[in-house]
């Protein structure tokens, strides 16, 4: 499997694309906002000749989703993500109103993406991990065979998603960490919405928020 990073938008998320010797990838939080954002991850999976299979959300606020719309439309996908975070595709236009980012409405949540489900695509699978806190439906995705985890906003490199919007919960949060994430391998790779890349082991180690 091959993770590709692109950060974009005003509020610099990252969304990743993973794919495999297939050449099918899923996209995960397209937060692709600009013109040159889209055409850039365009090129990025004409260029590798990819063929985007599923379009997946570890949350749905709005820098997380914006280019939902246009990677369901680009590539005929339907969305995947937790239920539990409808809410905030309900509250994403006026979300974007409020953070000066007007966004298109992303299609509804199809595919209702559950903790021991997984997401399969090409020879590859990942493993659905619930990790509510920073939002209700927040989910991660972990990859045994190659070692990482993709944690959206639950888990940053010295720090932690923010409690205080609408479903957030910190004690919430806190738990989803120790219970799902900090129980992996201390090697794992851990994948975040904003920031760099981290391990497990560091942030047991150094996270402020956790110790
Ligand atoms: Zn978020």
């Amino acid at each position: 499997m091959q993770i590709k990073k692109l950060t974009f938008n005003p509020i610099q998320e990252n969304m990743y694309i993973i794919y495999d010797d297939t050449k099918d990838c899923i996209i995960i939080d397209p937060g692709c906002y600009f013109h040159q954002e889209r055409e850039e991850l365009k090129s990025f999976i004409e260029e590798n000749q990819l063929r985007p299979v599923k379009l997946i959300n570890t949350h749905c606020h709005l820098d997380h989703i914006c280019g939902n719309k246009y990677v369901a439309d680009t590539w005929s996908l339907k969305l995947e993500a937790n239920k539990l975070d409808e809410y905030n595709l309900q509250r994403s236009i006026e979300a974007g109103i409020l953070y000066n980012m007007p966004i298109e409405p992303s299609p509804p949540i199809d595919v209702d993406l559950k903790e021991g489900d997984e997401i399969k695509f090409g020879n590859s699978a990942l493993s659905i991990l619930f990790t509510p806190g920073h939002s209700s439906g927040s989910v991660s995705f972990y990859s045994q065979a190659h070692n990482f985890v993709i944690a959206g906003d639950v888990l940053f490199r010295m720090s932690i998603g923010r409690t205080d919007l609408p479903g957030g919960d910190f004690d919430t949060l806190i738990d989803s960490i120790k219970s799902k994430l900090f129980v992996l391998p201390k090697n794992t790779i851990v994948y975040s919405g904003h920031g760099e890349e981290t391990t497990v082991g560091y942030e047991m180690k150094n996270n402020p928020f956790l110790n």
